[in-house]
């Protein structure tokens, strides 16, 4: 057979990077059923906890009553709902643009802004570090694509200096394997002074950073000036589906005219748009959620801190614990849920080499007792690990 691959899937096992989808029986959350197992879970992205509030499944069955389930063609053609654009001219409001475009992923809505801003003779500058979808819409753009150091404002300034045509500089807000925040002030510095445009994928900021939620540009108080292009992902503190990109007017009419993965696709079921409209109001009004989740943080952190173990430097709800090898990072993983916790190990290509990890998230619906059980088991595993 040609395509052998057989040896392609031994070679990933035997490198220890197989990938298994844990089966989930139960709603999202923090205690959840997993391949059979009870398992208190610290790897969602469902930052605030809304994936499962009763307020939002609300919403969305109000939204089938509405507007029944497909969105059953385009945007362009018929499938553009009063639904999707109610939420649009929230999420509009919320982010203080003109206008917000909403997309079916945030895997499609950073392919589309990439792809509809940039062509063949301009530039694409990427921190090294961003996540996969960017990184992809980089290289299909056709534009000349370079990534520099991670949050490193000199090594982006040098490729400043050798950008050709329409340039833009795109990172993420808060780095999705790692935690830690862009240095927006500086990469934002760096991009205007040489007339180059920003954008920013701000999937896990958005609902966890700023007063209001309102994530890395409501935190450094940045202006739409200074990030022309705004993404945000629906699937993780908004605990629904989808994405959206907020800017100017031209810029999300640009969208619609030339964004192919949002011209060439399904418009998602408005009912998800209904019950994101209660998801945002939540967001931003239920403070309490982002204020208990930085206890949560803290807690974690000086109990990580305690044991030994190295955690990379994060604000956010993601609390990466670098171990080093896939085999080593498999194993602490396995040892945890051995204990009723589970905690994937993100490894390579999502990672770079030599820094597998245990990537813990914290929601705002965990407690501090959970919180503890996670170090306790982290301590018992860690010992056990030692000792082998
Ligand atoms: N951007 C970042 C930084 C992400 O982490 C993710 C998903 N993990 C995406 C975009 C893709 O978003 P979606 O899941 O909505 O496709």
């Amino acid at each position: 057979m040609s395509f052998n691959l057989s040896s392609r899937l031994a070679e990933r096992r035997a490198a220890h990077l197989y990938r298994q989808r844990p089966l989930l029986q139960t709603p999202q959350g923090v205690e959840v059923l997993v391949d059979g197992e009870r398992l208190l879970s610290f790897c969602s992205n469902d930052y605030l906890g809304l994936a499962n509030d009763p307020r939002v499944n609300d919403a969305f069955v109000e939204g089938v009553q509405r507007w029944g389930t497909g969105g059953g063609a385009s945007h362009l053609v018929t499938g553009h709902s009063s639904a999707h654009h109610a939420l649009e001219e929230a999420l509009a409001e919320f982010t203080g643009r003109p206008r917000a475009l909403l997309l079916s992923s945030g895997y499609m809505a950073n392919m589309g802004a990439v792809t509809a801003l940039v062509g063949q003779g301009d530039t694409v500058l990427q921190d090294r570090l961003n996540h996969a979808s960017l990184l992809d819409a980089g290289l299909l753009a056709g534009a000349r694509f370079s990534r520099y150091l991670h949050n490193d404002a000199d090594s982006l300034r040098g490729r400043l200096g050798k950008a050709q045509g329409n340039t833009l500089v795109v990172t993420d807000g808060v780095f999705s394997m790692d935690g830690d925040l862009a240095d927006l002030p500086a990469v934002c510095a760096a991009a205007g002074s040489a007339g180059a445009w920003v954008m920013v994928d701000d999937a896990h900021g958005f609902g966890c950073l700023g007063g209001q939620g309102g994530g890395i540009v409501e935190h450094y108080g940045l202006s739409m000036e200074q990030v022309p292009v705004l993404v945000g992902t629906l699937g993780k503190a908004f605990g629904t589906a989808g994405a959206f990109v907020a800017g100017s007017e031209e810029l999300i009419e640009t969208l619609i005219q030339f964004a192919r993965p949002y011209i060439y696709t399904t418009s998602q079921p408005p009912a998800v748009a209904h019950a994101t409209l209660t998801s945002l109001r939540l967001l931003r009004e239920e403070r309490w959620r982002r204020e208990h989740l930085a206890a949560l943080i803290r807690r974690f952190r000086t109990g990580v801190d305690a044991l030994g173990l190295e955690l990379m430097d994060s604000p956010t709800p993601i609390q990466p614990i670098v171990v080093g090898s896939s085999e080593r990072a498999l194993a602490l993983s396995a040892a945890l849920r051995q204990r009723g916790i589970l905690v994937t190990a993100i490894r390579p290509p999502t990672v770079p080499k030599g820094t597998a990890r245990l990537r813990v998230t914290l929601s705002a619906i965990h407690t501090e007792q959970q919180v503890d059980r996670l170090l306790e088991a982290l301590a018992q595993a860690q010992q056990e690990l030692i000792h082998e």
